[in-house]
């Protein structure tokens, strides 16, 4: 395994590049943070049109993991791994062995898990080979727990209640986050309305949960209390955002913003967004389990006061004039502040 230290972008700790050719790995880890305590992010791996591509992918996934870390109040920073996937892998066990021996050399500064690309069983070959793993299980329920909690912190902020039942959810990505979701949702009473580039998953889940099906595209136009994005990112930008028929939007998707900006016209149509990286924190709050140590009761807690953080960060975003997108930055940038 061969590693450069790269010349860290402003900001950042530590870049590295990884070769191992026996291996076909070939992988950027970015480490953003560790103002908060060691470096936490999962591992993509994914076929990047050029090297910088993947590089910055994983600088600003890696800044992403500092800010989600901070503003739900772990003790952990922020990096990221990405693992280039272009040509023939020999062997999977081969590739995953060489990252989990490059992210041992690092000595616990970086702890990584599943991401876009890399499984379960992936991890369990990275764990082979070092112990700074975690989320050996899935997040997905726990993560879906944790959009539930800030929906409804939202709904009490939009609505002055709680109440989610007979609130209509237009609901994107029937996947691992978004099918648990809508279920946990129906059990609620809320009412769902649920899309998926897979029409069978999109079935199940409405089956699942009681809900209507529409198409991947008309999920923008649909008449509802909440839209919530649970599959790729960018898909609130300048074409949907005049589309939508809702007072809230809260989802698992990551980066759901196409622009910054895009934080701004949501709010001129008077839409309550809750950030993404707010909402979407569940998963990586249940990896203090593995990370910290912490007990399986207060892992839950923290989940559950995840509805305390958006209804403070909502009602701070009015207080100072802020989106809650630029008020969430703004106070994870004042927690990793040197
Ligand atoms: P997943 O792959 O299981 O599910 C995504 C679903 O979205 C799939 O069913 C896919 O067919 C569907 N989809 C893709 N493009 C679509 C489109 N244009 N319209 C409608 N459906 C589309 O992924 P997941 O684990 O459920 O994660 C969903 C999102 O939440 C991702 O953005 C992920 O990064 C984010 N996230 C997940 C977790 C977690 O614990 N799994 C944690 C934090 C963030």
């Amino acid at each position: 395994m061969r590693v450069t230290e790269l010349q860290p972008a402003p900001g950042y700790e530590h870049v590295l590049l990884a070769e191992d050719p026996a291996a076909g790995y070939r992988g950027f880890i970015a480490l953003h943070s560790s103002r908060l305590g060691p470096a936490v992010g999962g591992t993509r791996r994914w076929r990047y049109p050029s090297d910088e591509a993947a590089l910055s992918d994983a600088l600003r996934l890696a800044r992403g993991m500092s800010y989600k870390n901070a503003l739900a109040g772990l003790p952990m920073g922020g990096g990221k791994a990405v693992i280039l996937a272009d040509g023939d892998v020999a062997s999977r066990v081969a590739l995953f062995e060489a990252h989990g021996r490059l992210v041992e050399s690092l000595g616990g500064r970086y702890i990584t898990a599943e991401d876009v690309g890399t499984s379960h069983e992936d991890m369990a070959i990275v764990r082979r080979e070092t112990r700074w793993v975690a989320g050996l299980s899935d997040p997905s329920p726990v993560t879906a727990r944790g959009v539930l909690r800030a929906m409804t912190a939202a709904a009490n902020h939009r609505w002055g209640s709680d109440d989610l039942s007979n609130r209509t959810v237009a609901l994107q990505g029937c996947g691992h986050v978004g099918a648990s979701l809508a279920a946990q949702l129906s059990q609620l009473g809320a009412r769902l309305v649920v899309c998926d580039v897979d029409a069978t998953r999109a079935q199940q889940c409405a089956a699942a949960c009681d809900g209507n099906v529409v198409s991947p595209d008309a999920i923008y136009d649909q008449p509802a209390d909440i839209y919530a994005p649970c599959a790729l990112g960018a898909t609130l930008n300048t074409w949907t955002i005049p589309r939508l028929r809702v007072a809230i939007v809260c989802g698992a998707a990551n980066n759901q913003l196409a622009l910054a900006a895009d934080a701004a016209d949501l709010a001129a149509r008077e839409i309550l967004y809750v950030p993404d990286y707010v909402a979407n924190a569940g998963g990586v709050i249940d990896g203090a389990r593995d990370i910290c140590g912490w007990s399986p009761e207060r892992s839950q807690a923290a989940v559950e006061a995840m509805y305390d953080t958006v209804l403070n960060l909502l009602r701070v975003a009015v207080e100072s004039g802020e989106t809650p997108a630029a008020a969430a930055d703004r106070t994870a940038e004042a927690r990793l502040a040197p």
